[in-house]
């Protein structure tokens, strides 16, 4: 891949070798078999926490380096991308989407018990906001949080939760005030507390590694103390935390494209039809000078706004145009990697098969595509 030299330096040049390094040694070899047994080994979080990698963009006083350094997690992300498995590095990386909240606003005694341990990879992170009756409408959420002394009573569920069965601390979206976003806020709830039960692992088309479940909370009581930034502030916060998932997703959507164009590029110069190699045939080599050329274009705008989020501005429009621009290009690179591979394609021994999968919820998780338009016209004015 090029260097991108505008906006990597040579520490981030590092921190890809290491992961690169990490992804060689310690996932590959074994990827495929998590895969087929929708699980990895919760010893690979302790694995990733000692190498460095899940305390990358964090604090150092909580366990964490390059705080503020946005392309060193963006190099690192890329490079975990290339184990070709999206639900290992949803998986892995859920610690990205629960923990910023307890960073940004839990009280210091909650954020310094709770952050080190997720960073080392002793404990795991995740995000619980989609409730079954609705993700999109993340202000009309449900689950009730009810204060009654020195704890708040919270009922109702949560599904579709990454990481949901193996988690130990869930950062969870509730409604504490009136109806609409004025009335959410978020509570950090641990494994175990009475009331909280977990449900089944859910199957999925794609991210098989991962786990993805739903939380069940019947009268479960929760110390105030567990609270997330002030009471009925919630929205602002998930709002604010999507900002970073949808980056995320979008280098993932791109990382799929790069990996997808790379197992193509490779199968148009090996295998032969009509007596001569597939990717001599001016229909198969526009293809692939066209898949080149969005993924250019998405990676350019996408990295655009990722320096723009490092320099402090405001992307609420561009970003979500990067998710949608990145996994449109996504869907259509994988889909057209499958078809360059024929036959081999649709075979589970084959990279594209998975990427093909794990690509669809791209453009679903996150804000979906739709969500993304709306936010994108209410932007405009519209
Ligand atoms: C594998 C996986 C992992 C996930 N991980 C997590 C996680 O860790 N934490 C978490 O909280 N959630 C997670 N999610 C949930 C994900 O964020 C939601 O699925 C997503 O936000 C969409 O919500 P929904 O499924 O309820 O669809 P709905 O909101 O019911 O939407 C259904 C359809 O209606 C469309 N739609 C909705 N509103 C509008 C509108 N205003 N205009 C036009 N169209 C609209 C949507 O775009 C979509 O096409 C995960 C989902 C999956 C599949």
């Amino acid at each position: 891949m090029p260097a991108f030299q505008e906006y990597f330096d040579p520490s981030h040049q590092l921190v890809r070798d290491s992961v690169r390094r990490f992804v060689e040694r310690e996932i590959l070899p074994d990827i495929d078999q998590w895969e087929e047994a929708e699980s990895f080994p919760r010893e690979l979080y302790l694995k990733a926490g000692a190498a460095g990698i899940l305390g990358i963009g964090y604090p150092e006083a909580l366990g964490g380096s390059h705080e503020g350094d946005l392309f060193a997690k963006v190099a690192a992300s890329e490079e975990l991308m290339r184990c070709g498995s999206g639900g290992l590095v949803a998986g892995l990386g859920s610690l990205d989407i629960g923990l910023p909240p307890i960073v940004k606003w839990a009280r210091p005694e909650v954020r310094e018990r709770v952050v080190p341990q997720v960073l080392s990879g002793e404990r795991i992170s995740a995000l619980a906001v989609t409730e079954p009756g609705g993700g999109s409408d993340v202000a009309n959420l449900q689950t009730r949080a009810v204060r009654d002394g020195d704890v708040y009573r919270v009922s109702g569920s949560k599904t579709f939760i990454t990481s949901g069965v193996r988690a130990d601390f869930y950062t969870v979206a509730v409604r504490t005030g009136a109806p609409g976003f004025g009335g959410i806020s978020l509570l950090l709830i641990e494994k175990g507390t009475p009331g909280f039960t977990v449900g089944r692992q859910l199957k999925k088309m794609g991210w098989w590694a991962s786990d993805t479940a739903e939380l069940f909370f019947d009268d479960c009581h929760v110390p105030v103390g567990n609270l997330i930034g002030a009471e009925n502030m919630g929205f602002a916060c998930i709002m604010g935390n999507f900002q970073s998932e949808r980056l995320a997703l979008a280098l993932m959507a791109n990382m799929t494209s790069q990996l997808a164009l790379e197992e193509s590029l490779q199968w148009a110069r090996e295998r032969e039809a009509f007596g001569k190699p597939i990717g001599k045939f001016q229909v198969i080599k526009h293809r692939l000078a066209e898949m080149a050329t969005a993924l250019e274009v998405s990676r350019e705008f996408t990295y655009r706004q990722a320096a723009k989020m490092a320099a402090g501005q405001s992307v609420i429009k561009e970003i979500s145009m990067a998710k949608n621009f990145a996994t449109d290009t996504s869907d259509r690179i994988t889909t057209e990697a499958v078809q360059i591979l024929g036959g081999l394609g649709y075979m589970r021994e084959s990279l594209v098969e998975r990427l093909y999968r794990d690509n669809r919820i791209l453009s679903i998780g996150g804000g979906t595509r739709e969500v993304m338009n709306e936010i994108i016209s209410k932007q405009m004015g519209l």
